[in-house]
């Protein structure tokens, strides 16, 4: 493709991307396909031939479209937003037609110092202390596996007698919460940990936050028999009910044992931009490692997952690799992003936040998060007024819990109703909602924050609960999932 022909076909993309994004508030929110309707909608060999740019524009249309779920929807409550805003979606764009190579400050200098201020911009914006220094990864799960590498390196002084874990005599123990995200436990087996020296701490039966007593008293046990306490994961925003483990007391703790800290804050972090949500946050600065995920609430398309350490030095002794085909004579004058993380090479990902900062300004960020949080109190006080209804958990960000509880419907026959309505309003194309597991029984997690999200949404959302139970109860209960 020559520039020419990529500028006509550049021009038709956008207008299909603006056109689309103007369709999507009615398009049914969940994917509209079933197993293998997409990969059997494609030819079985790859073209030899050129074909048609207007062909592969209708084949967005026709295959890809409707195998997505549209979380980009004003009725997409699933999970947890999964924000793509336009502004970031450019500077994806130009990232892709930079065609910068990431493999050193050499390679792509302006790669590194953009992605050097952004991660700046957005600590400061967020009230961190400048001993922070970040990196963007592509996820938070990657972004604890290199904080769990970090913290492991540091308890056993790896870099010293070269022999891992295997050279170890005592264990090494990672500690977290029950709720906190299955990422922590894969980061746990690939670091080397084993499922054996992984411990999930107590939470309090309401606020679902990890327990410190609980915490000092499981370390003390495995100190007792011999094990050394290496991490903590705490998770700021749990991905089932948004609980804030307490950090400042997890920090005390974990320092009476030298063991890292990690907050998870992927979902939560972007409500460090609110000063007046900071005090969830109280403590965050003193832990070792902090990741968050503007690609999930804030809005820059994914993947954009921040990593902040505060011992720079340390990560990167662990991480460093230095052959000779990759050195330079400013080696000791720049950051090479490469020894903070896995991958050697790496995007221009900085460009998505950069665009998405600077267009979209931060006000317009910080009023959208306002009026999420906003219409999340406003749903949990409808659903708490409502009788026959529950929320579950509290409510600190904008996810809210809830269960429809129908006279007489406990146990399994409850769960079954659960998951007959929450199936029942994702078929019905208008919201999609998702089901999770809470003390043993099904739940439906509301999580608002999709950038299209206004009140009459949340609102039409409420009343769409109300019919869809009532009419599941009309016609004589629902059996659910298999
Ligand atoms: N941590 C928490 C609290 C999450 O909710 C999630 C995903 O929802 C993750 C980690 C994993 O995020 P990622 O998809 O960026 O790996």
């Amino acid at each position: 493709m020559t520039p020419e022909e990529f500028r006509r076909a550049g021009h038709e993309l956008i207008d299909w991307i603006a056109d689309h994004r103007t369709r999507v508030p009615d398009l049914p929110v969940a994917a509209q396909v079933r197993p293998g309707e997409v990969s059997a909608a494609l030819p079985r060999t790859a073209p030899e031939h050129p074909e048609p740019f207007a062909d592969v524009l209708a084949d967005l249309d026709r295959v890809v479209v409707p195998g997505v779920t549209q979380t980009q929807s004003p009725g997409f409550y699933g999970w947890f937003p999964s924000n793509a805003s336009l502004a970031s979606v450019l500077g994806d764009i130009a990232s892709g037609g930079v065609g910068a190579l990431g493999i050193t400050w050499q390679s792509a200098p302006a790669l590194t110092e953009v992605e050097q201020v952004v991660t700046d911009w957005l600590r400061d914006l967020c009230g961190l202390s400048t001993q922070w220094r970040g990196a963007i990864q592509d996820t938070a799960s990657t972004g604890c596996l290199v904080a769990m590498l970090a913290a492991r390196e540091r308890a056993s002084g790896g870099s010293e007698h070269g022999g891992g874990l295997q050279a170890l005599e005592a264990p090494l123990v990672v500690y977290t919460s029950p709720e906190a995200h299955s990422s922590v436990a894969k980061a746990a087996l690939l670091a080397g940990f084993g499922a054996d020296n992984l411990r999930y701490v107590e939470v309090d039966p309401v606020t679902r936050a990890m327990d410190p007593g609980a915490l000092r008293q499981a370390m003390a046990d495995d100190v007792a028999v011999g094990r050394v306490p290496a991490m903590v994961v705490a998770a700021v925003g749990t991905t089932g009910t948004t609980a804030m483990d307490p950090v400042p007391e997890i920090v005390a703790v974990a320092r009476e044992h030298g063991a890292w800290v990690h907050v998870d804050a992927a979902m939560a972090g972007s409500a460090m931009l609110l000063p007046e949500m900071r005090h969830l946050f109280a403590g965050v600065d003193d832990a070792d490692s902090l990741a968050w995920n503007p690609h999930k609430w804030m809005g820059t398309i994914l993947d954009t997952s921040l990593l902040y350490v505060r011992d720079v030095d340390h990560l990167v002794s662990v991480m460093s690799t230095t052959p000779s085909y990759l050195c330079a004579s400013t080696d000791a004058e720049v950051v090479q992003y490469k020894d903070w993380g896995i991958p050697l090479g790496r995007r221009f990902r900085a460009l998505k936040l950069w665009f998405h900062l600077r267009l979209d300004g931060v006000e317009a960020i910080r009023e959208r998060l306002r009026r999420d949080l906003d219409n999340a109190r406003w749903l949990a006080a409808q659903v708490e007024a409502e009788p026959g209804w529950r929320v579950l958990a509290p409510v600190p960000l904008q996810t809210v819990c809830v269960v429809h509880e129908p006279p007489g419907l406990t146990g399994d026959a409850l769960d079954a109703h659960t998951l007959a309505w929450v199936d029942a309003v994702n078929a019905g194309g208008r919201a999609y909602l998702g089901a999770s597991r809470l003390d043993g029984r099904w739940m439906v997690r509301v999580s608002v924050g999709a950038e299209a999200t206004e009140r009459p949404d949340v609102a039409a959302l409420w009343d769409l609960l109300r019919t869809t139970t009532a009419r599941l109860a009309a016609d004589g209960g629902a059996t659910g999932r298999p």
